[in-house]
């Protein structure tokens, strides 16, 4: 889809046809279909001759105008939208992938993705082979005449790691793989896969997207053939988003800019203030120079996201310990929202994985996530100093 403005005016400005009422903001079209002339427009329109709505399951002007946002910002082809990030995530691998067929994916996925590759996609014979984020050398050899798929995500969660999507980008090329990037902690404003070769990039709306916490929504955009396969095995499954929801991303799209600029500026304050306290082993954020992958991060996004992880001295108890000490701040699953969020992975989200398994995906006992959000970094500062003490 053609960007003819800057990111922050395309979020505000791509809007769909005013109607009758020349309304300025967007209005709601919270309808299950749309009405013909006659019989011949009926026949016109399913035959796929007109490009108009016809039932919400497979478009409506509130969805269209959700995806082509988004579509702009990531500098995608077109997309479809769906009712959650894993309605997307399935949907999307659902309609590319046959029994038989491999997948090769980051081993740091969220916990729905992998459980997805784990425990029902070999139920329909489709395997994967899970690399280490550190290691995309290993991939080569992963690839069999099977493989269809590359996967990833970057940043990861919880464990913040950067991949290289350039050199991600070149491996899926020289494999022939249809390379899908899971941009959900990034969002389309600081890092844009498609740039560095992603075939279709996903987003889980729920997180940063709304960002105020208020709806479950996901997306697939990019390349304009897979989409079309996408389009077409959702229309007939049913994950569409709501024209509700829909309408709700697109107005918080308005805003995604200037917030996400927020979040970024008080996590780098959060994660440089973690960075020198005593009671603290390691801070992981991409924008810190003590990042393994800073280079990288600094090359393919433009500042570093709204998560920080950390790990607290000592262990499970003293992390269970300091998690019951935050005052402010919410004890809560979601992130990428106004209000900044802590969670304690080892005893929590990833409770049921061994210590091993922990490690794989770069979670200690102590570890600790925060998903820091737009209120005043010296509250957000002061509310850990105080759980830390
Ligand atoms: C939350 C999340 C998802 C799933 O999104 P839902 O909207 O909760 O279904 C997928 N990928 C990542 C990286 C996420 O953080």
């Amino acid at each position: 889809m053609e960007k003819k403005h800057k990111f922050e005016t395309e979020a505000i400005r791509t809007q769909m046809e005013r109607s009758q009422y020349l309304e300025h903001s967007s209005p709601l079209y919270l309808t299950s279909s749309f009405v013909f002339e006659d019989a011949e427009d009926m026949r016109a329109s399913f035959a796929e001759e007109k490009d108009r709505n016809i039932y919400s399951r497979y478009s409506n002007p509130n969805s269209s105008e959700f995806v082509e946002k988004v579509c702009k910002m990531e500098g995608a082809e077109d997309g479809f939208a769906f009712a959650s990030g894993m309605a997307a995530v399935f949907s999307t691998l659902g309609a590319l992938l046959r029994s038989g067929d491999h997948i090769v994916s980051a081993r740091s996925i969220f916990g729905s993705t992998h459980s997805l590759f784990m425990n029902f996609f070999p139920n329909w014979n489709i395997s994967h082979s899970y690399f280490q984020v550190d290691e995309l050398h290993t991939i080569d050899d992963m690839v069999t005449p099977q493989t269809k798929i590359l996967y990833a995500e970057t940043p990861t969660n919880p464990g913040v790691d950067v991949l290289d999507l350039e050199e991600l980008g070149k491996i899926a090329k020289k494999h022939n793989l249809i390379l899908i990037i899971d941009n959900c902690f990034a969002s389309p404003y600081l890092q844009q896969p498609i740039k560095f070769g992603a075939d279709l990039v996903i987003h889980s709306g729920t997180k940063l997207m709304d960002g105020q916490g208020r709806v479950l929504a996901g997306i697939t955009v990019g390349n304009a053939e897979l989409i079309d396969k996408i389009y077409r095995f959702s229309r007939i499954t049913g994950p569409a988003l709501s024209p509700f929801n829909a309408w709700i991303l697109s107005k918080s799209l308005e805003t995604l800019a200037i917030r996400v600029d927020r979040h970024c500026e008080n996590a780098l304050k959060l994660a440089e203030f973690l960075e020198q306290h005593e009671k603290v082993n390691w801070v992981k954020y991409p924008f810190l120079k003590s990042h393994p992958k800073y280079e990288i991060a600094k090359k393919q996004m433009k500042a570093g996201g709204c998560v920080v992880a950390f790990e607290v001295k000592g262990g499970l108890e003293e992390g269970r310990k300091f998690f019951d000490s935050i005052r402010l701040l919410s004890l809560s699953a979601n992130l990428g929202d106004t209000r900044s969020i802590v969670t304690h992975p080892a005893s929590t989200t990833h409770s049921k994985l061994s210590k091993e398994e922990r490690k794989a995906v770069g979670i200690s006992d102590g570890s600790v996530r925060i998903s820091v959000g737009l209120e005043n970094i010296s509250d957000i500062i002061q509310d850990i100093a105080q759980a830390l003490d």
